[in-house]
C-alpha cells in the first residue's frame, strides 16, 4: 500500500488510528489548573505520557504543603516525589527555578493577571522565565490554558514526527517556534490537544527512542520508516523520505 503523502492527510489519519487505541487515555482539555500549575504539570508531561505526568503531579502536590515549601526544598526533595518520571532530577530543579522567579518578582505564586494580558503578551511574558519554561512548556500553556493554536514539541513528538515524514528538515533546537510553524500549520486548532496525546502515546508504545517497534505499530503501513522496517524496501516514489 502507498504511504499517504499529503501531511495534513497522513496526520488526520494518524491520529484517526491511535484515536482508536488510546481514547481513554487522552487528557480532559482545559484541565482546571491555574496557569503556573499548568506551567508545573508541563514540565512534568514533556517526554511523557499523560499518565506517567499526572500521576507525578499529584505525588508532587500530596508531598509538599504548598508551592512555597516547594520552592525551599532541595532538588533531590522534589525529584523523589517525582520518581519514577524520567529525568526526575532535571524537572525537580526546573520547578523549583520556576517557583523561585515567579515568588521573586510577584511574592506570590498567581499569574493569574497573565490571562489577561492577551496571548502574545502572555506568551512572551512566560518565555522570560528561560531555562525552567521551554518552548515546549510556553505551547503547552498556549495550547491548554490560553486557548490559543500551539503544538508543544518535545524530543518524543520530533522523533515521531520525523519518522512519519512530517518533518523533514533537521532538527535545530533554537529553531523550535519555526519546526511548531510546520506542524500548527496541518495540525488545526481543534485537533491539536488530542493530537499531542496521541502523538505522546505513539512514542511510548511503539515509536520508542532506539529501536521502533514498527511491527507492532498499526501504523506501519502508513509510515515511511515503518514500510522500511517491516518490509526491507524503501518507501515507494510516492512517500517523502523519512528519517530512521
Ligand atoms: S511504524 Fe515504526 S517508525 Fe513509524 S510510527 Fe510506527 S513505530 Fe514509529
Amino acid at each position: 500500500m502507498p504511504v499517504i503523502t499529503n501531511k495534513q492527510q497522513m496526520l488526520q489519519h494518524v491520529q484517526n488510528v491511535l484515536r482508536k487505541k488510546f481514547a481513554s487515555a487522552v487528557e480532559k482539555c482545559p484541565s482546571g489548573r491555574p496557569l503556573l500549575e499548568e506551567l508545573i504539570y508541563a514540565i512534568c508531561r514533556e517526554n511523557t505520557t499523560p499518565a506517567a505526568a499526572s500521576a507525578a503531579y499529584e505525588r508532587l502536590v500530596k508531598s509538599f504543603i504548598d508551592w512555597n515549601e516547594v520552592r525551599v526544598s532541595t532538588v533531590s526533595e522534589v525529584a523523589e516525589a517525582l520518581h519514577p518520571l524520567p529525568a526526575a532530577g532535571v524537572r525537580a530543579r526546573r520547578i523549583i527555578g520556576l517557583l523561585q522567579k515567579v515568588f521573586e518578582e510577584r511574592y506570590s505564586f498567581s499569574l493569574e493577571d497573565l490571562e489577561k494580558k492577551g496571548l502574545k503578551q502572555a506568551a512572551k511574558q512566560l518565555s522570560r522565565y528561560k531555562n525552567d519554561v521551554t518552548d515546549y512548556t510556553v505551547a503547552w500553556a498556549i495550547q491548554r490554558f490560553l486557548n490559543g493554536h500551539a503544538i508543544p514539541l518535545d524530543d518524543a513528538t520530533l522523533r515521531v514526527l520525523q519518522r512519519l515524514g512530517i518533518l523533514e528538515e533537521e532538527i535545530d533546537p533554537e529553531q523550535m517556534e519555526s519546526l511548531r510553524g510546520t506542524v500548527e500549520h496541518v495540525v488545526t486548532k481543534a485537533r491539536g490537544p488530542e493530537f499531542t496525546d496521541l502523538i505522546s502515546l505513539l512514542a511510548h508504545e511503539w515509536c520508542v527512542e532506539n529501536h521502533p517497534q514498527c511491527s507492532h505499530c498499526p501504523l506501519r503501513g502508513d509510515c515511511p520508516t515503518g514500510v522500511q522496517n517491516t518490509t526491507g524496501r524503501k518507501p515507494d516514489s510516492r512517500a517523502r523520505k523519512s528519517r530512521s
